[in-house]
């Protein structure tokens, strides 16, 4: 498949991968005009004219919010198996690998955020819509237990279709494992905060992206569990235009507050810094 042509069709994703040469302009699906991808991203991958998110890969997304170089992966090569004979499921894997060059759809590491160490992991879209399988919840399982452990706050970006249909059962089973891990993380007295990105639905939307201690929104990120269409079919009657928009969740006070993302590495760096213990247990001073 021509790369490009791959490139150009996900979402206006500026994000290069180095499939598209740094001259390269986008087209706005919001206001068809074309900006140079140098520019997008300057702007925080923010359409200058329209104002329209783009779509931010998960590497990008750790980049635009950590301190330069600071930040360790964790867990890189755990890969998906098809453990259950799905039919055309290692295919799937396989093109998703290609097609986000990454081997899971979650990013997850340590770092440091305006100075203030912490764990951080980034869902990613382009791998299979930032489906939850087995592998997404255990790396970010792991992620809560390490935090836990070394007695360190977890910042996490999701973005998500909810759970993984080819691992029936398994994906689900991730829903509860995650969950009980960020409790168990919470219970010791760590900070989590989440960072809502369009779109956080589904058992993502129904575990750990509603478990942060504070949570974060983009502007006019979807946050809901069921489709609209399905909720308005089941109940039979039309939505609000801004149905499951960030706006409306934040009226409903499911949301702490909506940050747009040229301030959201201050935001989370002060929030880290409020929080952080004078004294870390292990005698340093906080900072990794
Ligand atoms: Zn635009």
């Amino acid at each position: 498949m021509d790369l490009r042509k791959l490139f150009l069709k996900a979402n206006n994703e500026p994000e290069t991968n180095g499939l598209l040469p740094r001259s390269r302009h986008i087209v706005c699906k919001g206001c068809g005009r074309r900006t140079p991808v140098a520019r997008v991203r300057r702007e925080f991958f923010v359409c200058p004219s329209c104002g329209r998110y783009y779509t931010m890969r998960a590497r990008r997304r750790i980049l635009m919010l950590t301190d330069k170089r600071s930040f360790v992966e964790l867990d890189r090569d755990l890969v998906s198996r098809n453990v259950l004979g799905f039919a055309e499921y290692d295919d799937k894997l396989a093109a998703a690998r290609e097609k986000s060059r990454e081997k899971e759809a979650v990013i997850c590491g340590t770092a440091t955020i305006e100075g203030h160490a912490a764990c951080i992991f980034a869902m990613d879209s382009y791998f299979m819509m930032g489906s939850m399988g087995a592998v997404v919840g255990e790396k970010i399982t792991r992620l809560f237990e390490y935090a836990t452990e070394h007695h360190m706050p977890v910042v996490g970006v999701t973005v998500s279709g909810g759970a993984r249909m080819q691992e029936g059962m398994i994906s689900l089973m991730q829903m509860s494992k995650v969950s009980a891990a960020a409790a168990r993380h919470g219970d010791a007295g760590n900070l989590y905060i989440v960072l809502l990105t369009d779109p956080t639905t589904g058992g993502v939307d129904a575990s750990f992206a509603m478990q942060g201690d504070i949570t974060l929104a983009e502007p006019g990120a979807r946050v809901g569990f069921a489709g609209p269409r399905v909720i308005e079919k089941s109940l039979n009657q039309a939505l609000p235009k801004d149905f499951q928009r960030a706006e409306r969740v934040l009226a409903c006070g499911f949301i702490d507050a909506i940050v747009p993302r040229d301030r959201q590495r201050t935001v989370i760096g002060n929030l880290l810094g409020l929080h952080e213990p004078a004294a870390r247990k292990d005698g340093s001073d906080g900072r990794l």
